[in-house]
């Protein structure tokens, strides 16, 4: 991938793989993941289930580490839950005592900064997602699609530079989500020039249209164990509005991650049998 003045990608990862041990064996999620990622850019992950996409979030925010090859971020070997980045689960995993308000302010807390401080932006942030009313409720007064928005409040709250986000639309509906998806395009920087203005972005989908939106490049992984089975440049102009979704180009682009995600699994299950049928054949454990 193309970098900018000798600026090393914001992720690297070269060759990395990840396998679980189970009480049942060895689970395989990852293997031979090599990606760069530009500062600034906007990447999502689009994959079957169970292909690893949340395994390769986690190694990468240094919350499990990789059982192969290397991973870097801003240039630094991934050895442990890296700082600076915002990170935003598949589950909502809001603190069930705390208000919502409170919720948002813990990365202030856990940095040891004064959470009066940034009162005001997480009042701000919940507005724009619609939460304004509610930042005095606790998480079990708010529906899973408000919970979710206010998990992406607290993972925006200190600014970080580097988003990981893991499916953080799947539980909103439709207009809500297409809502969110430009929202998330202006909080990125799309308005601002391309590079270290911008935020950088890792973004997990099981929507076509969605990743085809948001993204600089989308990656497709196949089945588990999961590989990158081709890397789509969405070269359509930015900024993005509601009509990109209806032109041609965005329907050609969506057709041809759908065929290679189709490829993906293809491959997946031939390589399942050629495994099978070899003496010993199955998944080894690296270590
Ligand atoms: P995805 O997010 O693409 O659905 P995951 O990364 O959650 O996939 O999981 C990839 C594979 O690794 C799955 O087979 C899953 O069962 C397995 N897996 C995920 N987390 C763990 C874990 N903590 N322990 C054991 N196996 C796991
Ligand atoms: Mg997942």
């Amino acid at each position: 991938m193309k970098q900018s003045g000798g600026v090393e990608a914001s992720i690297k990862l070269v060759r990395a793989g990840m396998v679980y041990r189970t009480a049942s064996g060895p689970v395989e999620a990852l293997r031979d993941i090599s990606l760069d990622v530009e500062r600034g850019e906007f990447v999502s992950l689009v994959g079957p289930s169970g292909c690893g996409k949340s395994t390769l979030l986690r190694i990468i925010a240094g919350l499990r580490p990789a059982t192969a090859g290397a991973i870097r971020v801003d240039g630094m070997q991934v050895m442990r839950p890296i700082s600076n980045v915002g990170m935003v689960f598949q589950a909502p995993v809001l603190l069930k005592w705390r208000t919502v308000l409170d919720n948002v302010l813990l990365p202030a807390e856990l940095a040891g900064r004064s959470p009066a401080g940034y009162r005001q932006r997480a009042l701000d942030l919940l507005r724009l997602v619609g939460l304004g009313d509610f930042a005095g409720k606790r998480p079990h007064e708010l529906s899973g699609g408000m919970q979710q928005r206010a998990s992406i409040c607290r993972a925006l709250l200190l600014d970080p530079p580097l988003l990981l986000m893991d499916e953080p639309f799947g539980a909103l509906d439709a207009m809500t989500r297409d809502d969110m998806n430009l929202e998330l395009l202006r909080i990125w920087g799309e308005g601002r020039a391309p590079g270290g203005q911008r935020k950088t972005i890792l973004f997990v989908t099981h929507s076509i249209p969605e990743a085809v939106i948001l993204s600089d490049r989308v990656v497709v992984m196949s089945q588990r164990p999961g590989t990158i089975a081709a890397v789509e440049a969405i070269d359509l102009p930015r900024p993005r509005t509601v009509e990109t979704r209806a032109s041609e180009d965005f329907g050609r682009l969506s057709l041809a991650i759908y065929r290679a995600l189709d490829r993906g699994k293809a491959r997946a299950s031939q390589a399942g049998i050629a495994e099978a049928r070899q003496p010993g054949g199955g998944i080894r454990a690296q270590s």
